[in-house]
């Protein structure tokens, strides 16, 4: 019954967002290419879905990936520890200048799939024990996306669906997506113009991110876990600690706490390592004691749903991925 009410708004969607394939306005880029014709826009996407791998991925947030350490019990196959099904997809509508994903956001690497064969993907995943569907970097492919969701619920598919966006977003393009969508994962990267001038060329990025996160949390107000403690619905924040940027830090956790709610999902992330072609201000590493003072910030504030990466990471531990590897994660 449930996967009914999805198969039409889905339906639905793709009858508001198929014209896009022509006059490709989805994203802030507003590129207006016609992908049916072969244009390509900045994201570089055509009318299929172009991916790189879809996987098993157990370094999420804990709600996402399941509570069992698979490094350090990697045969443990029981329910909470089957990973989240993560699919990676290929290209990008924002392309970061330090993005740890630049095979697949920048340099395009992956293969095309039909909505038949990004169904059988999903649903493969779903037989492997997958806590739920993680579409990362779903925007530009949105179309491609819904036409496998429909036929994956056609063939049993349930889990929850978690899009894991840029944030750099349309609210029209959003508004769609209520009800097909059950977890909201979107980055919020930059607070200023300049730093978002810096990192991304795009120095409107927070005008739209903060739009569309707006949207997401109408959408998706409350946190719900199953039993396990593992995410159903709702919306969980993620931001980057970048090096010398902390006062942006601080502006997007009290944009969070003063414009959306304190019952979010908030994960702080300090994994940053400086990749493909980082600007010169952050060719450096994350400073532990910038990282504890913005940790530190949002706990002072109240955030009840806080994921934290207690230290700084380097660059060949397992949360940077090579797209050239079979499994891009070294797990074990
Ligand atoms: S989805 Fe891609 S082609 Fe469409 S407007 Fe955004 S960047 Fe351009």
């Amino acid at each position: 019954m449930a996967s009914q009410l999805k198969i039409k708004k889905i339906q639905r969607a793709l009858e508001h967002l198929s014209p896009h394939e022509f006059h490709c306005t989805l994203c802030p880029q507003e590129c207006r290419v016609n992908r049916q014709e072969g244009e390509k826009g900045v994201c570089e996407s055509g009318v299929l879905a172009r991916l790189s791998h879809a996987v098993l991925h157990f370094g999420e947030e804990p709600v996402l990936s399941g509570y069992q350490n698979i490094l350090s019990d990697p045969l443990n196959k029981d329910s909470s520890s089957a990973g989240s099904g993560t699919i990676f997809f290929s290209g990008c509508n924002l392309k970061c200048l330090f993005c740890q994903n630049y095979q697949l956001s920048w340099l395009n690497q992956g293969n095309n799939l039909t909505p038949i064969e990004l169904a059988e993907t999903i649903l493969v995943l779903q037989s492997q024990g997958a806590l739920n569907i993680n579409l990362v970097s779903p925007m530009h492919m949105l179309i491609p996306i819904l036409r496998a969701l429909e036929l994956a619920y056609k063939k049993g598919f349930h889990l929850p669906v978690v899009y894991n966006t840029n944030a750099y977003e349309k609210v029209q393009t959003l508004n769609l997506l209520e009800g097909i969508i059950d977890v909201y994962l979107p980055d919020l990267k930059f607070f200023s113009s300049d730093a978002a001038r810096t990192c991304t060329n795009r120095p409107d990025y927070f005008q739209y991110s903060s739009l569309a996160i707006k949207e997401m949390f109408r959408q998706k107000p409350n946190l719900k876990f199953n039993k396990n403690e593992t995410v159903l619905e709702g919306l969980i924040i993620r931001h980057l600690f970048l090096p010398g940027m902390l006062e942006d830090t601080v502006n997007i956790i009290e944009w969070i706490a003063g414009n959306l709610s304190l019952s979010v999902g908030l994960s702080l992330m300090s994994q940053y390592t400086p990749c493909f072609r980082p600007p010169k201000a952050i060719q450096k590493k994350l400073s532990l004691k910038d990282y504890r003072q913005g940790v530190e910030h949002a706990q002072t504030l109240g955030f009840e749903t806080l994921f934290i990466q207690p230290e700084l990471f380097e660059s060949d531990e397992h949360l940077t991925p090579d797209f050239d590897k079979k499994i891009p994660f070294k797990w074990k």
